[in-house]
């Protein structure tokens, strides 16, 4: 018979499983491997999840792929090969491993697949509205699915497809490296929601951006779905504008497309004082 997909909510023991599976595997592994991480949706706070945990053991490269099988071997795991997926080598396991149900899995630095599953896990952890559209969709495919393995992956990649399209705008998206660190800013606020910093080249006084940390191109993407953002981001700008004693006045402009004058492509509000504004704008 097929087995059942059971799909519970997150459960923080999941945390210390791994911990525990990390902590047999270094001993063994040592230097072979630069780090162990845990991926998939066990490692996702709040994330409703098969109580499965994925786990990446990352290596310097191939190189050392031989003597991390012959090491996972003596811990009880056996190399099964790449099961189709180049970059990520699978390991099952026999009753040797005395821990809960894991997978696991060996990928070099460099390996794609260990960049996508890295990138879908810190996604998901900075963005939770789409931990409970996750959720709320895993829970919906078990229950139409719920002894169909690949009808209930089948419901759920949809999804999955959007957040990689999504990381891969991200990547590409100058404000969204600025939110990341990888750029540097000044910045003047950021919360959970949003984040404004000094513009690098102001055309008032005070110039300064405010820009929502999930990624939305431009103003004409604004749906029922992601508008909130917009309201909290007027309501930062209201605050910021006390704070900085623009009683004089200030003026908020959104560019929306490339005649309009919008240049970075996420969207965001210029607040702008401290010079007089001539009507009509621009
Ligand atoms: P837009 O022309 O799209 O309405 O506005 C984009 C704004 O982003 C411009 O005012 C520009 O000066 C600012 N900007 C572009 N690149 C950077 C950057 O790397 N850092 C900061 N702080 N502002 C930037
Ligand atoms: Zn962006």
């Amino acid at each position: 018979m097929a087995r059942r997909i059971t799909v519970l909510p997150y459960d923080p023991a999941w945390v210390r499983s791994f911990e525990d599976i990390k902590a047999r595997l270094l001993t063994a592994l040592g230097s072979l491997c630069t780090s162990i991480e845990h991926v998939g949706s066990t490692a996702v706070p709040g994330l409703s999840a098969k109580p499965i945990i994925d786990i990446d053991v990352v290596i310097p490269d191939r190189s050392a792929l031989g003597e991390v099988i012959s090491t996972l071997g003596q811990l009880g795991y056996r190399h099964e090969g790449d099961l189709g997926i180049p970059g990520r080598e699978a390991f099952a396991y026999d009753s040797r491993v005395p821990l809960p149900e894991h997978h696991l899995y060996v990928c070099a630095e460099d390996s794609e697949e260990l960049g996508r599953h890295l990138a879908f896990r810190d996604y998901l952890r900075t963005h939770p509205a789409a931990v409970s559209g996750y959720s709320r969709i895993k829970t919906e495919a078990a229950g139409l699915y719920p002894e169909d393995i690949d009808g209930y992956i089948r419901h759920k990649a949809p999804f999955i497809e959007n957040i990689y399209k999504e990381v891969i705008q991200m990547n590409d998206c100058l404000f969204c490296r600025i939110i990341k660190g990888e750029i540097p800013s000044d910045k003047v606020y950021e919360d959970e929601l949003c984040y404004a910093f000094k513009d690098i080249a102001p055309t008032a006084p005070t110039h300064i951006l405010v820009i929502p940390k999930k990624h939305i191109s431009k103003l004409d993407e604004i749906t029922p779905e992601n508008s909130a953002v917009i309201a909290h981001i007027y309501e930062v700008i209201a605050k910021l504008a006390k704070e900085l004693d623009l009683k004089d006045g200030f003026r908020v402009v959104t560019n929306c497309g490339e005649s309009a004058g919008q240049s970075v492509f996420h969207i965001h509000f210029h607040l702008l004082a401290g010079r007089p504004f001539g009507w009509p704008a621009g």
